[in-house]
C-alpha cells in the first residue's frame, strides 16, 4: 500500500515508519523541517521513503497538499500531536494542534485524497482515563469525561495533554458520524508507550516524555509530581498494531486500547537493578510499589488484531539498552 504518515520523525512514528517499510509498504511521512526528513532518509536509506514538509498540523489546510500524491495514497497514519508538559497556553500549545490536526487531516483526505481506503489516528489512553472517577476495569467502552472548560482553564499540563487527545479523539469520531467519508478510521488508544528510541534525539534533554520516565529512573532523578500512570506497551507492538490496522479492513471503525499490562515505578526499578548491576546504585529506594485501584481489560487488541504483547522486562530492558547508547 502507499501511505501517508504524520510526524514521522517522533519516537512512535518513527517506528511505524520502519515497521511499514518490513511489511512492503511505500512511504511518505510529515517532518516540520528538511533536517529531520533527511534524517529518516538517512536511517531507512534504500526503502520506499520520501518525506513532505508540515511545518505546524494546527494550521488551516496544513495537510491539504501533503495528501495529495502520484500514485494516490491507499491509507492514512496520524499520529503527529503535541506530548510535552511545557505548556503556556493549553489551547494554543495543546488543544489547537490535537484537535485541528486531526480534523485538518481528515477534511483533507475527504477533499483531496478519494482513493484513501483506510486512515488510522494515535490517541491515547489519555482519552479513556478518567481519574475522578476511575472505574474498576479500564477499557474502549471508558472515556475521559473533562469538559472543554476544565481542559481550558487547567493549570495541569498532564490534564492539559490529556484533554487535547480526548477531544481530538471525540472529533475524529464526530466527522465520520457526521461526514460518512469514503474511507474507514481505526483508532488505537496507547498507555505508557517505551521501547528502544530511534528517531533522532539531539540530546537527552531532548528525549520524548514517555521515554524520559526511564531516563530518570536509571539516573535516579527525583520525580517532581506524581506517580505517572503504570499501564504500559512497547512502541514495536504498537507500531505493528498500527500497520495491522490498514492491513486488515475488518477493524474500521474501532477504538482499540492497546494495553500490554500493569508495572509499577517500583517493578520497573528492580528490573533496571537486576539486568543492569552497573546502574543499581542508582535505582532510588522511594520508588511507589502501590497499583491503582483499577484493572484493564485489554483483549480486543489480542483478539481483533492478534497482537502479542513484549513483557514490561523486555520492554524496560530494551528502552534502557537504547538510552544507553544515547549517552545515558
Ligand atoms: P513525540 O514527541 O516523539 O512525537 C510527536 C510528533 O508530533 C513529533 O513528530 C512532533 O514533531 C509532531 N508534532 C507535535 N506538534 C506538532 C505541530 N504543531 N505541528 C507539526 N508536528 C507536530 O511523541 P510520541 O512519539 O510519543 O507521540 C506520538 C503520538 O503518540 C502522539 O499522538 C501522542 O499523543 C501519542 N501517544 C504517546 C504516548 C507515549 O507514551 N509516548 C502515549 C499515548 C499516546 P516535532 O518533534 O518536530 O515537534
Amino acid at each position: 500500500l502507499k501511505v501517508l504518515l504524520t510526524g514521522g520523525s517522533g519516537f512512535v512514528a518513527t517506528h511505524v515508519l520502519q515497521k511499514l517499510l518490513e511489511h512492503g509498504h511505500k512511504v511518505v511521512t510529515t517532518v516540520r523541517s528538511d533536517e529531520k526528513g533527511r534524517y529518516l532518509l538517512d536511517l531507512f536509506k534504500g526503502n520506499p521513503v520520501t518525506y513532505t514538509v508540515v511545518q505546524d498540523i494546527a494550521a488551516e489546510g496544513a495537510f491539504d497538499e501533503a495528501v495529495k500524491s502520484d500514485p494516490p495514497f491507499d491509507a492514512v497514519i496520524h499520529t503527529a500531536s503535541p506530548f510535552h508538559y511545557n505548556v503556556q497556553d493549553n489551547k494554543r500549545d495543546m488543544i489547537d494542534p490535537a484537535v485541528n490536526g486531526t480534523t485538518g487531516i481528515l477534511k483533507a483526505i475527504v477533499k483531496f485524497a478519494p482513493s484513501v481506503r483506510h486512515v488510522v489516528i494515535t490517541s491515547s489512553f489519555a482519552a479513556i482515563s478518567n481519574p475522578k472517577a476511575p472505574p474498576k476495569v479500564y477499557s474502549e467502552e471508558i472515556w475521559n469525561d473533562m469538559t472543554m472548560e476544565e481542559a481550558l482553564t487547567t493549570k495541569n499540563p498532564q490534564a492539559a495533554y490529556r484533554a487535547s487527545k480526548t477531544f481530538a479523539e471525540q472529533a475524529a469520531w464526530e466527522f465520520v458520524k457526521i461526514q460518512k467519508p469514503h474511507f474507514g478510521l481505526t483508532v488505537l488508544n496507547p498507555p505508557m508507550i517505551y521501547g528502544p528510541v530511534i528517531h533522532e534525539v539531539a540530546s537527552l534533554d531532548a528525549l520524548n516524555t514517555s521515554s524520559i520516565r526511564i531516563l530518570d529512573l536509571l539516573l535516579g532523578k527525583p520525580r517532581d509530581g506524581p506517580v505517572g500512570s503504570p499501564i504500559y506497551v512497547d512502541v514495536r507492538d504498537l507500531a505493528l498494531a498500527h500497520v495491522l490496522s490498514i492491513e486488515k479492513p475488518e477493524v474500521s471503525g474501532q477504538r482499540i486500547f492497546m494495553a500490554a499490562g500493569m508495572g509499577s515505578e517500583k517493578e520497573m526499578g528492580d528490573i533496571i537493578k537486576r539486568s543492569f548491576p552497573e546502574l543499581a546504585k542508582n535505582v532510588r529506594d522511594d520508588l511507589v510499589a502501590d497499583m491503582p485501584p483499577y484493572g484493564i481489560d485489554n483483549s480486543k487488541a489480542k483478539k481483533i488484531l492478534g497482537i502479542t504483547y513484549r513483557s514490561l522486562e523486555e520492554t524496560v530492558v530494551d528502552t534502557v539498552k537504547s538510552l544507553q547508547a544515547l549517552g545515558a
